[in-house]
């Protein structure tokens, strides 16, 4: 497997208080990976650590070899990971378009620019002059991805996608990631619907309590083998 990410014994923590202990998650390129876990989890946080939100200076986040621990936020975007943040984080003045366009600013080149997110989410161009915020909550979801997209990332993280949304949005949305790793993209999905996790994905983790209590092919796994990871911690699956 050519890694894109490669993490050994990963800890973090807000002052004091631990979130994760000892960490080890792996992703090739363009693989597609599901993170999924109880409310509290680690999840959310692990992202934060991905992005440099959280810092972990002296730590092993390998992102294509290199040791991204430590690195500012913005230059993890422009080595190319970008997130679709859970609650959406749309700026309320700005347009569809000019949401989207933020994304580019990054500077990194690549196959998705405004036309290709607007063949992706066909919506996003009948709305483009809209204030973002006046979409429908899915739609907003789509701006959001796209401008993620736009910064042409190598791995694109999407936290809880399905927050919030009818079942029949979601999957919309969803429909969108094959092209998505079409392009070469790998995708890390943060997700509580363990159905849709199981779905996307090439391969899953479970964490529990900042531990990771389960990783394996999600086709190898059953519904009750994640519903146990999620109070217990597990094994590898392989
Ligand atoms: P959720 O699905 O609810 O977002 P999660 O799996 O993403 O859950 P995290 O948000 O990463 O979990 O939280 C992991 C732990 O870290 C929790 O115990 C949480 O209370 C704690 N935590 C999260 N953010 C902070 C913070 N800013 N300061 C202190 N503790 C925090």
């Amino acid at each position: 497997m050519s890694a894109l990410l490669d993490i050994k014994n990963l800890d973090a923590f807000y002052g004091d208080f631990q979130a994760l202990f000892g960490i080890s998650f792996e992703m090739a390129e363009a693989e597609t990976v599901a993170l999924v876990g109880a409310n509290g989890a680690g999840k959310s946080t692990f992202l934060k650590c991905l992005t440099g939100l959280l810092p972990t200076p002296r730590q092993s986040i390998l992102f294509r070899g290199e040791n991204i621990a430590g690195t500012p936020s913005f230059q993890i975007a422009r080595g190319g990971i970008a997130m679709s943040p859970e609650g959406r984080r749309l700026f309320p003045s700005l347009s569809v378009e000019e949401n989207l366009l933020l994304g580019a600013n990054v500077g990194r080149k690549g196959q998705w620019d405004l036309s290709a997110v607007h063949e992706l989410f066909p919506i996003l161009a009948e709305k483009r002059d809209i204030p973002a915020t006046l979409l429908s909550g899915g739609q907003q979801q789509m701006v959001a991805i796209g401008r993620a997209l736009m910064s042409n990332p190598a791995l694109l993280l999407l936290d809880e996608v399905s927050l919030g949304l009818a079942p029949v949005i979601v999957r919309d949305i969803y429909a969108a990631l094959p092209k998505i790793r079409s392009g070469g993209t790998a995708v890390l999905v943060v997700e509580q619907d363990i159905g849709m996790a199981m779905k996307v994905s090439d391969r899953l983790y479970c964490f529990q309590e900042g531990h990771v209590s389960l990783v394996g092919d999600a086709a190898q796994m059953t519904r009750e083998m994640i519903s146990a990871a999620y109070f217990g911690r597990q094994k590898e699956v392989q």
